[in-house]
């Protein structure tokens, strides 16, 4: 029975929002984040000469909420307006510049065409002019499938791996391994239970990770470790020391913000 006044509370019907906010000492200029990235690429000995650019359109961009506690990181994306690199880009460039190219697995469509037209090159190509490709299967919304039959290097994310049902790294690796070319290697990094890789020669290899002391900062770990696997393999190092190198430089990587100075 209505009785106004008395002990009765206010009701607010909607929901919850956390607002986090950026405070800068002056507002961003138009495109100074653009610059700012491809500078620090440049910093980084990355060259940018063929990054295909977009007037007018914005970078994805992430906000990350890291604990410091544990490492571990929640991340907020937006994902704006920049097109995805399509085949006819890809086909501009001359690919007796590489030895090796390494694909993202997303946008398959177009990257599958730039799986076949490395391939095509391979073929008529030197053994010592060959370019290895690599792809990694990490999202599984974008459906990478098409790198598990083709790439010389398969790295399986955890994410993915998991996707398809696997629990640990090494039921992934033999998993995997059995799917794809007879002279392909299949690399899986695990978090902080480490990495594992198995070879043309059926070998597994474990390697535990790195501790870096504390964990301050995980964020672009597995794209560490992905880019220390290409590094090491590129020095035609033994699969058992590429793994280590990958997780040494990733666990490095765990004790620090952000990228610079990781060898
Ligand atoms: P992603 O960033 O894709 O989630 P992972 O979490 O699988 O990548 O980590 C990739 C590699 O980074 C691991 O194989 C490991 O070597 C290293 N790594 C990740 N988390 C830690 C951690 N907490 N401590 C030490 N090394 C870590």
């Amino acid at each position: 029975m209505f009785q106004p006044g008395g002990d009765k509370k206010v009701l607010c019907a909607g929901l919850i929002c956390l607002d986090i906010l950026s405070v800068l000492d002056h507002y961003p200029v138009e495109d100074t984040d653009n610059s700012m990235v491809l500078d620090e690429m440049r910093e980084f000995g990355v060259e940018i000469d063929h990054v295909v650019m977009h007037d007018g359109c914005d970078f994805p961009s992430s906000t990350i909420i890291i604990n410091t506690h544990t490492g571990s990181r929640t991340i907020i994306h937006a994902d704006k307006d920049l097109p995805e690199l399509t085949f006819s880009q890809f086909q501009q460039l001359d690919l007796n510049w590489y030895k090796w190219i390494h694909f993202e697995g997303r946008n398959m469509t177009e990257v599958s065409q730039m799986v076949n037209a490395v391939q095509e090159f391979n073929h008529s190509a030197s053994m010592e002019d060959r370019i290895i490709i690599s792809g990694e299967c990490e999202k599984a919304k974008y459906q990478p499938e098409y790198f598990i039959s083709t790439v010389d290097v398969l790295f399986v994310a955890k994410e993915y791996a998991q996707h398809h049902g696997f629990t640990t790294a090494k039921a992934a690796v033999h998993g995997f391994h059995s799917r794809v070319k007879k002279s392909a290697t299949v690399v899986c990094a695990w978090g902080e239970a480490g990495a594992d890789a198995m070879g043309p020669d059926g070998v597994h290899h474990h390697t535990d990770a790195y501790s870096p002391g504390q964990v301050v900062d995980t964020l672009g770990a597995g794209d560490t470790f992905n880019g220390a696997i290409i590094a090491a393999m590129c020095r035609s190092l033994p699969l058992d020391e590429v793994l280590k190198f990958g997780c040494r430089v990733a666990g490095r990587k765990c004790g620090q913000f952000g990228y610079r100075g990781l060898r």
